[in-house]
């Protein structure tokens, strides 16, 4: 095994071979040059660990020696520096086993990245880096409209500094600053404004320092930006945070508030209208705050890993069951996009007990809660925009709620009431588009869920006509029990198994809500085996209507 000195003895030797020489410093640090484009580039090359989980480091002796256009690669962290950017996105695995060939591949690789600059990336990689080299030491904002570009024309936005109950605060743009279990300080008034297009540096300048500088800025970019700048210019000169939206970043900017003009304002002695031509007449002499923005709304934050493909945004949902299998399918309908515009309502009479908390996602303090309320408080707290409801007690004693619901999702995980659902969804006054029912079996060995699309011919009862011969797609092997007794502990119901099956159930349910959301609900019926001892792997399939099922042949003959 190699030791330390030996592989400093090995990084050195391979460098002063490459002609480089070693430099006083804190950690070992080498001068040479290395080729880019035909010239000899020269460069510091620190290395700060030899094993290389700190990465080294490489910065230019001189700047002027790569053209002005060149600095796609730079650091980010150092803007107007010269710290090279060498490793790609994918990452520079590199070996301690041979460090003389490690800094070896460092130096090829900032060859490499600088050669890209001068093939004419530079700019594109400025362009999606942009929102980085625009962010300055201002706090980042959050936005907590909709991306869609509604926001654009919406009247009443705020900007403010938010401080939840538990959690850091921080800054955003929303529609209201009155959210859920957060206090909030307004701050002013904000415009969103939407570009299909992408912002960069201009000709001159990679950002804009003063009020002026952004003018030039602005107006140096494309024409359905620059087009709009007299409006800009408007909303920055009536104190309003300005936020754009482009295609490939979400840029901040306010103008700064000469001393005088903010001790007013703060004490409210200066009414808005006023405020615009006071500014205005010392336009030349503003200074600006720069800050970057990320979209944290509901409806994105589900959007941004649905991409390209719907979420469950605008569907009203009803989850019947919180129990270990609904609390977490809940949260992921959420992370899913239920709830954002159209209200996620939980059903569940039931309160949480000792024993559920090994499975379920409420915790300890949640104990001998409500399930249904409890998780909607918990939900709330993991997004204020949260729209969702709780309803304590029999879903079937809630007809009204369940009527008209996109989606009807049955996570009881009870047959009797399975079928009292499946019986619920045929009667009249129900509309809901379909239903979802999930569940698990054999103490955790398989999970199963059926999706029932109105119009669909089989029904849940097909999945098991009679009682007595079993169902006609067990997930379970013969004679394997459907869930051994209970343990006698106490807590009446408790049957042992782990979190990995309700979480599995709830992300096989997640699913295929959104595939049927995207309407191509797929399978019906599918099946996931977590204990392959005792359970049956199945192909998803979807199963015709069963003859006997008396579900359906009562629905025949009313
Ligand atoms: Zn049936």
């Amino acid at each position: 095994m190699m030791s330390q000195a030996d592989r400093w003895r090995a990084i050195a030797a391979t460098l002063a071979n490459r002609g480089f020489t070693e430099q006083q410093g804190a950690s070992p640090e080498f001068r040479g040059s290395i080729n880019v484009h035909g010239r000899a580039i020269d460069i510091e090359l620190v290395v700060p660990d030899s094993k290389f989980v700190e990465l080294p480091i490489v910065r230019l002796v001189d700047r002027k020696q790569l053209p002005t256009g060149v600095f796609g690669h730079l650091s980010r962290d150092d803007i107007e520096g010269s710290v090279v950017c060498f490793a790609p996105a994918t990452g520079l695995p590199l070996d301690f086993h041979d460090p003389g060939g490690s800094v070896l591949r460092v130096l090829r690789q900032t060859e490499l990245s600088l050669e890209k600059s001068f093939a004419g990336q530079g700019g594109a990689e400025v362009a999606t880096e942009y929102q980085e080299y625009w962010i300055t030491k201002e706090p980042h904002f959050r936005v907590l409209v909709s991306w869609d570009g509604t926001s654009e024309r919406q009247p009443g936005l705020q900007y403010a500094v938010f401080k939840p109950a538990t959690g850091s605060p921080f800054f955003a743009i929303a529609d209201t600053i009155s959210l859920h279990d957060h206090e909030a300080t307004r701050l002013s008034g904000a415009v969103v404004f939407h570009f299909d297009a992408e912002l960069g540096p201009t000709a001159d300048r990679v950002v804009p320092n003063s009020f002026l500088s952004l003018e030039q800025w602005f107006r140096g970019q494309t024409a359905v930006v620059a087009d709009r700048w007299s409006e800009c210019e408007r909303a920055l000169l009536s104190g309003k945070f300005v936020c754009l939206a482009a295609n490939n970043c979400t840029l901040g900017v306010t103008v700064e508030l000469p001393a005088n003009i903010a001790v007013a304002v703060r004490a409210k002695k200066l009414r808005s209208s006023k405020l615009q031509p006071l500014l205005a007449k010392q336009k030349t002499k503003l200074d600006i705050k720069r800050s970057g923005g990320y979209w944290t709304g509901l409806a994105e934050i589900a959007q941004r890993n649905l991409h390209g493909i719907k979420t469950l945004d605008g569907k009203a949902i009803a989850l019947v069951g919180c129990g270990t299998l609904g609390s977490h399918l809940a949260k992921f309908l959420i992370q899913s996009g239920a709830g954002a515009s159209a209200p996620l309502t939980l059903i569940d009479g039931q309160l949480l007990s000792a024993g559920n908390i090994g499975r379920h996602y409420l915790g300890h303090s949640r104990i001998g809660e409500a399930k249904a309320s409890a998780l909607a408080e918990e939900l709330k707290s993991f997004h204020p925009q949260c729209d969702i409801r709780a309803t304590v007690g029999d879903a079937l004693a809630q007809k009204t709620v369940l009527a008209d619901v996109n989606l009807l999702v049955d996570a009881t995980g009870d047959w009797n009431t399975q079928y009292a659902l499946n019986e619920l969804f045929y009667e009249d006054g129900i509309w809901t588009d379909a239903i979802l029912h999930c569940w698990i079996s054999g103490n955790g060995a398989a999970v199963q869920a059926f999706l029932n699309v109105r119009g669909d011919e089989c029904c849940f009862r097909c999945l098991r006509p009679s009682m007595d011969a079993g169902p006609r797609f067990p997930a379970l092997k013969p004679g394997v029990e459907a869930n051994m007794a209970p343990a006698t502990c106490g807590d009446g119901n408790y049957i042992p198994y782990s979190v990995a099956a309700p979480a599995t159930a709830a992300g096989l349910a997640c699913d295929m809500a959104i595939g049927w959301a995207n309407d191509k609900p797929g399978a019906r019926l599918r099946t996931i085996v977590l204990d392959h001892e005792r359970g049956i792997v199945r192909k998803p399939t979807s199963p015709s209507a069963h003859k006997s099922c008396p579900s359906c042949l009562a629905r025949d003959r009313s």
